[in-house]
């Protein structure tokens, strides 16, 4: 089983290094935050299963980095944690999108089941896949089998032809396909056949994964040669 991926965005560093400790043991992969600027770049950066989201925080507060993720991740189970005093902080975090709450202080066992809980209720544990299913990069994440992605600018369903596309691409990273070959992997056309409909096709997985469609990072072309896909530029 593919383990879960946890945001933690935590401001006391006693608190944030006990979770974190005790999530790690659980076998999750974690990521640590001590501020809303962090935990945007951080979730920008990388695909997630959960985030655990302290509201008060230094900078951009909990409230603020809740509604944007939220904005962007649509289905990220995110729990919330709180103040005892904080109690209207916590209606607004459910209403900036948050799905469940802890009052700090809180126990370490009901922490563990909570999260256990919301991943198991966000389908997380079902998509018991093969790695090959799913492949991530530069914040996005896309999964093959089911033809969809998750992007920084949210949800993208792809047609299967795009995901054919996709696979030959994942599977050869880094090295340049010529035109010739993608038309005939991808739509079995012999290499003389028209091609802007490869064309066409680049410009869309550009728009769905590209951070700037116009100045292509990962989706590259090659003068004369064809095309390249770079997982991390
Ligand atoms: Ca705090």
């Amino acid at each position: 089983m593919p383990q879960a991926r946890i945001l933690l965005v935590e401001d006391e560093p006693s608190l944030a290094r006990g979770l974190l400790f005790n999530l790690e043991a659980e076998g999750y992969v974690v990521t640590h935050a001590d501020s809303g600027e962090k935990a945007l770049e951080a979730f920008n950066r990388d695909p997630f299963s959960l985030l655990v989201l302290d509201l008060s925080l230094p900078g951009i507060d909990g409230l603020e980095v809740c509604r944007q993720i939220r904005e962007k991740s649509p289905r990220l189970p995110i729990l919330i944690l709180t103040a005892r005093s904080q109690e209207r902080d916590r209606v607004k975090g459910l209403a900036a999108g948050a799905d469940d709450y802890l009052t700090k202080p809180f126990s370490l066992d009901e922490f563990l089941l909570r999260i256990k809980g919301m991943l198991r209720r966000s389908g997380w544990y079902k998509e018991e896949l093969p790695p090959s299913d799913f492949y991530a990069f530069g914040g996005n994440e896309v999964n093959l089998r089911e033809q969809t992605a998750t992007t920084p600018r949210g949800e993208v369903s792809l047609t299967e032809l795009e995901i054919k596309m996709l696979r030959i691409f994942f599977d050869r990273e880094g090295e340049i396909l010529s035109r010739a070959e993608l038309l005939k992997l991808v739509w079995g056309m012999a290499p003389d056949t028209e091609t802007r409909t490869l064309d066409n096709f680049i410009v869309r997985l550009r728009r769905y994964f590209e951070p700037d469609p116009a100045n292509p990072v990962h989706f590259l072309t090659v003068r004369g040669r064809g095309y390249r896909f770079v997982a991390q530029p």
